[in-house]
């Protein structure tokens, strides 16, 4: 049995290039280009440091798409094979056809490409750090909103400078080794590789008279007291953003923000649900059975409640418009008072006799039943 081969111009033990790429002869442009940055991206020296097997690797594949992503070079490859595009011997590639390795990287990969060389400048300017400073309050605070001081430490922009860094009268200059283009080249077997200019850090400029007074940073730590004007309603967690409060950018970069996250106390009595405030008030059997009118307090003062006649244990009283304002919004929340009804635990003799002669006239049958609804709530108008 003969098996059937495709005919594979070969040349000095080279590789034929569709078969370095892993495409068919027929690839279409996108293919081939595709398939290339997926082996360039695996075998790219500066992901494998000090590992020749895949320089050569990397080597290979941009020779072969060095070849196949050029129209005219493909006609001659596909007809004369390697002899075809004069890349007969072991090295004959010629790196120089490439022109600018970074280029095509940067067209294959987009701008800020993986490689950290990006082919463009950086810029100094940049955001300054978002800060988070923590704000605990009195309950009454949250729900009323409050005027505090917060204390922040924060990078600012050097005031001697004005944030350049440099000294007074004294401009940043163009970085000489890479002459302002904020990066460098350097050999990689015989490609050339754009890395970022460690001089000045890609940005193509360098400081060489410090401000002295930020040392050429450009910013200095202070520390601030910022008023923070908390609104109503707020709660335990809530996070307030100060926009442009947090570190000044660097090098004319904008400033960040600050966000100030509360923390709030624990009231003695009143429960808070969302907008709403809970509390439990005790009554007597007799207040319970008969009725009356209670004094219950309430974030704005006492205010009368009734408690109707056969108020059960447990039942639950809603004070309209008593409970927290909403944040940034209109209206408020309800207080809802739930009773309890205390039973007496010590009787007088006198008692005892009273509740004894008030017990021949009740009629309870003790027997077992369903839950009742017991936090019923019942509406009190005030
Ligand atoms: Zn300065
Ligand atoms: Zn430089």
């Amino acid at each position: 049995m003969f098996e059937r081969q495709k005919i594979i111009p070969t040349s000095n033990g080279k590789r034929d290039y569709y078969e370095v790429l892993g495409v068919e002869r027929t690839a279409t442009d996108q293919e081939i280009k595709s398939a290339y940055r997926k082996l360039a991206l695996q075998y790219h020296p500066d992901r494998n440091p000090n590992n020749p097997d895949a320089e050569e690797k990397f080597k290979e594949c941009s020779e072969a798409y060095a070849v196949l992503a050029d129209g005219e070079k493909r006609a001659l490859y596909d007809r004369f094979g390697h002899a075809g595009v004069g890349s007969a011997g072991p090295s004959g590639f010629d790196a120089s056809n490439f022109q600018d390795l970074g280029d095509i990287f940067g067209d294959l990969f987009g701008f800020g490409d993986i490689f950290g060389g990006g082919g463009r400048r950086r810029n100094r300017a940049q955001r300054g750090a978002d800060l988070r400073e923590d704000l605990t309050l009195e309950f009454e605070e949250a729900v009323f909103g409050t005027e505090s001081k917060v204390t922040v430490r924060r990078n600012e922009t050097c005031e001697d400078c004005r944030g350049t860094g440099a000294a007074k009268g004294k401009a940043p200059v163009t970085c000489r080794s890479c002459n302002g283009q904020g990066q460098v080249r350097y050999q990689q077997g015989f490609f050339s590789i754009a890395r970022t200019c460690p001089t000045c850090q890609g940005t193509g400029t360098v400081i060489t008279d410090p401000c002295p007074k930020c040392k050429g940073q450009g910013r200095i730590l202070k520390q601030r007291t910022i008023d923070a004007k908390v609104p109503a309603g707020v709660e335990n967690g809530t996070r307030i953003r100060f926009s442009g409060l947090g570190e000044s950018g660097t090098f004319g970069g904008p400033a960040g923000d600050l966000y100030i996250v509360l923390h709030v106390k624990e009231h003695p009595f009143f429960e808070r649900d969302g907008n709403d405030l809970h509390c439990v008030v005790p009554v007597s059997f007799a207040q319970a059975a008969m009725g009356t009118e209670i004094r219950v307090p309430t974030l704005e003062g006492e205010h009368t409640l009734k408690i109707p006649e056969g108020t059960q244990s447990g039942a639950t009283l809603r004070i309209k418009n008593k409970g927290v304002p909403v944040l940034n919004g209109h209206g408020k929340g309800d207080l809802f008072v739930e009773i309890h009804v205390q039973t007496p635990e010590k009787l007088t003799k006198r008692q005892r006799e009273l509740l004894q002669e008030l017990e021949s006239t009740l009629a309870v049958d003790n027997k077992p039943h369903r839950r009742t609804l017991l936090g019923k709530v019942k509406d009190m108008f005030a």
